[in-house]
């Protein structure tokens, strides 16, 4: 014999499912998680809290006051979690755009506000709070999309889904509250308020799959950064660069620009080991860092080749790199003097390529810049050197240029 579901149990496994992932979810993470995580957290929080406000006035008599209280309680948790999503997704995928980001922060309002307003009139209530709801899942399930950092497509395209799936549930809903007999209300025991309690289920079961997902992704990334980052200067370490270089000699390729590997070391620097100490050693190559940074365009990179030598791989001329190293050279000498209280002074070795040709490798450039620096400080040192590297099969001897000499050289 067939065992007819009422609203009351339907709903009541629906909430413990959702009441056991939010208090799952942060047993599971553990107490040192990203905001993003904790945002994510708060979502299924503000889900379960609105679950049991719906419980429990579901068990009164619908016109009492605490009924309506309770049903205006749940409708204000449930238009908070779509906030906390909004949140977490900020933080996993960067700025999201400006409309949907107020158009959520609208609709979390104005949903419990607008219930609250029709608090007596309970289809239009309901048909109100479904509307206004659907619009935030709307615009969370926008937000999914179009990330400013390197996020994978899965688990945002599942929330997005799943988003995007829920709204038109709730537009729905709303047009049923609204327009027929069949969602009298909230609590109602009625086939679609059960089809719903369902469908919600299952969603969240899944939205729970795309957090735990984005978590990992999240972790991952921290620990690949951590990986390509020089710890002391922050600047991108060896890794980095040996990674960034083969599509930006790629881009150079293709845009026909000129590429320039500038490889430049402090001068004496064990002298100012030996005669300032170990920090003051390592804030001077901090102090480097920040100058190298200042000297770049945002495409370009500045990498922490090991102790006190660095890289910059730029797109740009002969002329180009001598006046990055000029600027370099008067800014040391100023910030040095200021900061550290003496000089301190560099060497470059410069492999430029006026044009990139396919095939061409960091390598190829790696050595000409080593041995071009050599001879800079063989020149005596506070100088840089540039040779320029033409494809292997050209007659055209490399030729190399003084680029700055010392007035002692
Ligand atoms: P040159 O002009 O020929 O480059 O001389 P130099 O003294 O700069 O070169 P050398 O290779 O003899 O010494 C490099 C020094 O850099 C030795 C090492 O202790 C120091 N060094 C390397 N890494 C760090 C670091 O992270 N912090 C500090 N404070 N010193 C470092
Ligand atoms: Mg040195
Ligand atoms: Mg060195």
């Amino acid at each position: 014999m067939p065992i007819p579901l009422d609203f009351f149990s339907v709903t009541a496994v629906v909430a413990l499912n959702v009441m056991a992932m939010s208090a799952a979810l942060p047993l599971a993470m553990g107490r040192r998680i990203s905001v993003a995580a904790r945002h994510a957290q708060y979502f299924f929080m503000c889900q379960a809290l609105a679950w049991i406000f719906v419980l429990t006035a579901s068990r009164l008599p619908p016109d009492t006051l605490a009924h309506q209280l309770l049903t205006l309680c749940a409708t204000a948790s449930a238009a908070s979690a779509p906030w906390q999503m909004g949140q977490a997704l900020r933080e996993w995928l960067g700025p999201r755009p400006v409309v949907l980001v107020r158009g959520l922060a609208l609709s979390c309002l104005l949903a419990p506000l607008g219930f609250a307003l029709l608090l007596q009139q309970t289809p239009a209530r309901l048909g109100w709070f479904s509307a206004m709801h659907g619009m935030c899942l709307l615009m969370l399930a926008g937000q999914c999309l179009a990330p400013h950092k390197p996020v994978a497509r899965g688990w945002r395209y599942l929330m997005c889904g799943m988003a995007f799936g829920m709204s038109l549930m709730l537009f729905t809903r709303s047009y049923l509250a609204m327009a027929t007999p069949w969602l009298p209300s909230f609590t109602a025991n009625s086939s679609a308020n059960l089809f719903f309690a369902l469908t919600s289920a299952v969603s969240g079961t899944l939205l729970m799959v795309a957090v735990l997902v984005a978590w990992r992704d999240e972790s991952h990334q921290q620990l690949r950064d951590m990986a390509l980052q020089d710890l002391l200067t922050g600047l991108p370490n060896r890794r980095a660069l040996l990674e960034r270089a083969p599509s930006m000699l790629a881009h150079a390729q293709r845009s026909q620009q000129a590429l320039a590997l500038v490889v430049l070391d402090l001068d004496h620097f064990k002298h100012v080991n030996d005669a300032h100490g170990h920090a003051v050693g390592d804030q001077t190559l901090c102090l480097f860092a920040r100058l190298l940074r200042e000297q770049l365009r945002s495409d370009e990179i500045a990498a922490r080749w090991g102790g006190e030598e660095f890289c910059l791989l730029l797109y740009t001329s002969a002329e180009g790199v001598d006046s990055v190293c000029a600027r370099l050279q008067s800014a040391l000498q100023q910030e040095a003097v200021q900061t550290l209280g003496f000089e301190v002074r560099f060497s470059a070795g410069c492999a430029h390529v006026p044009k990139v040709w396919r095939g061409l490798t960091l390598d190829m450039l790696l050595s000409p810049a080593d041995e071009a620096l050599y001879t800079a400080k063989r020149r005596g040192r506070d100088c840089w050197n540039l040779v320029r590297v033409n494809p292997p099969d050209t007659q055209e001897p490399s030729d190399t240029a003084p680029g700055h000499v010392p007035p002692w050289a």
